[in-house]
């Protein structure tokens, strides 16, 4: 079978399982399987697949129709343009996380000054590593509770060129941080325990509970994060949280209550996404 028939045929068979990025997801898969890139397969398309191809692919294929997601499977997933490796003990990058980077660039720090930057519950680094691409002359230390996390954080700041440039280090929101930092950034796990079951599978039965579960209200990694960074944060510097679509008022009271200011962005689906605290 040729590749594009391949690419085909996987695609109707995750459409006939009920997955609605079928054909993104069947490319995706294939160009894995078969070790292509996407211009591989558009002007190779007609090349045979190969035994070892098949295989893969036929595994891969099982995985997305038992509800593994496609980033899982892969071990992979894109952020800012850049590739980053994935690990049981990471969330899944998602795309309303640029938000955080967009509105940390738009802050006006000089690009080419030398920040101090400190990402909480770092995870797959993501965020630290795509801020340290753009500000060349910055810093930065991640910090999370997941050992496997830190294993994989470091690597992809390898693969992304700012290894030179970024610490990972084991520990509990910022009690093992001394400041100070011009810019503390985080995604902290945000989803009320009682609401994790109710989540979509490929989110509750894939990415870490670590990463997810935000205590009865949601609210915990904040209480903590609020009650310890303000005093690690520079003359000027700034705070900015990943929040749920539902958390701004939350936020805002909590951000009063130690002092700070708080400004909210919005996703680009117009839901209130990060807030920026100073
Ligand atoms: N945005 C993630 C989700 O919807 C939650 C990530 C988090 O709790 N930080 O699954």
């Amino acid at each position: 079978m040729s590749r594009i028939a391949a690419r085909a045929r996987a695609a109707d068979l995750l459409a006939a399982g009920g997955i609605e990025t079928a054909a993104l997801d069947a490319r995706i898969l294939v160009e894995e399987a078969l070790g292509l890139t996407a211009t591989d397969l558009a002007l190779r398309g007609t090349g045979p697949v190969g035994v070892e191809g098949a295989e893969r692919l036929t595994a891969s294929l099982a995985r997305r129709l038992a509800g593994e997601p496609v980033a899982r499977i892969i071990g992979a997933w894109e952020f800012w343009g850049l590739p980053f490796g994935l690990s049981p003990d990471t969330l899944v990058p998602r795309p309303d996380t640029e938000t955080l980077v967009e509105a940390a660039l738009g802050l006006g720090l000089d690009p080419g000054g030398s920040h101090r930057l400190a990402d909480l519950g770092t995870g797959s680094g993501c965020i630290l590593v795509a801020l340290l691409t753009e500000w060349p002359s910055a810093h930065g230390l991640g910090l999370d509770r997941s050992h496997g996390a830190l294993v994989t954080a470091r690597a992809n700041a390898a693969r992304n060129g700012v290894a030179d440039r970024a610490a990972f280090v084991a520990g509990d929101w910022a009690a093992a941080l001394a400041g100070p930092f011009d810019l503390v950034v985080a995604n902290p796990p945000y989803i009320a325990s009682a609401v994790i079951a109710g989540l979509s599978g490929e989110v509750r039965d894939h990415d870490p509970r670590l990463a997810l579960d935000g205590g009865p209200d949601g609210l915990d990694a904040y209480r903590t994060i609020l009650a310890q960074v303000p005093r690690l944060l520079a003359p000027g510097g700034h705070l900015l949280v990943e929040i749920g679509y539902d958390q701004e008022a939350s936020l805002r009271s909590l951000a009063a209550a130690h002092g700070l200011s708080a400004r909210v962005v919005c996703d680009l689906a117009g839901h209130p996404r990060v807030v920026v605290m100073a």
